[in-house]
């Protein structure tokens, strides 16, 4: 059987950098598919809190990885979509409380273990753009591009207001920054895979970009490593 050559691409950064969005559109246009792996760790956080877990409860969320059925699908438009134990979930996941339940539990080693094979097993058999927090430095180490994605504290929170407002959410800026920058320093300390610029990625800094001139500064990364 003939092998065809994957290629990987791994994007992490801070929240609210605009990783989800980017990723997406930049799969898109190189016919890779996309994996946004914090909203793989949203759905077991979803799952942990329907089951009355708390995020915290080391012995409770080791028990329940146990018997949990999480795949992942994806749109006409390449959007993912998280099926927990067969029902879509993917805008339960989306809430403030979610965010901050996806950080607390992704600081437990047996979530990431559990976590990491899955996200290894798709990049091995797809070219991927995948983003997330450890991808470039623990999940896909050896991936053929590495982005670290960034931009400053106030226009990420300016961001994820926006997206939080367009959703129907009632919230602020002050407290989404509040989140936001709580949410860093959980992911920038934990003890296990903490969020770090892997030493051969390259720094994208979004600040002053909009949308499309992030896109193409994205495309224009992946072009001079790949050629693609
Ligand atoms: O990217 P997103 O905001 O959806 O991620 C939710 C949370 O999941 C992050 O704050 C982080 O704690 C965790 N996460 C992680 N490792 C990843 C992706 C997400 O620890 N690769």
């Amino acid at each position: 059987m003939e092998n065809k050559r994957v290629y990987s691409i791994a994007i992490d950064g801070p929240a609210g950098a605009g990783k989800s969005t980017l990723a997406r559109q930049l799969a898109r246009r190189l016919g890779f598919v996309y994996v946004d792996t914090g909203a793989i760790y949203r759905t077991v956080g979803y799952h942990m809190t329907l089951m009355g877990i708390g995020p915290r409860d080391a012995d409770g969320v080791r028990r329940l990885l146990d018997d949990v059925n999480l795949q992942i699908s994806y749109d006409q438009a390449g959007r993912q979509h998280m099926l927990l134990n067969g029902a879509d979930v993917s805008e339960e996941i989306r809430t403030p409380e979610m965010s901050r339940v996806a950080s607390l539990i992704s600081a437990q080693p047996p979530v990431r273990a559990f976590l990491l094979d899955m996200q290894r097993d798709i990049a091995r058999e797809n070219s991927v753009v995948m983003d997330g927090r450890d991808i470039g430095t623990v999940v896909l180490p050896k991936a053929d591009v590495k982005i670290y994605l960034t931009a400053t504290d106030e226009v990420r929170a300016n961001r994820r207001l926006k997206e939080l407002l367009d959703q129907g959410q009632k919230t602020n800026l002050d407290t989404v920054l509040r989140e936001i920058r709580q949410r860093d320093q959980q992911d920038l300390t934990r003890a296990i895979a903490p969020l770090r610029q892997a030493k051969d990625a390259v720094v994208a800094d979004t600040s002053t970009l909009n949308l499309e001139e992030s896109l193409a500064l994205l495309e224009r990364i992946v072009q001079e490593k790949i050629g693609q």
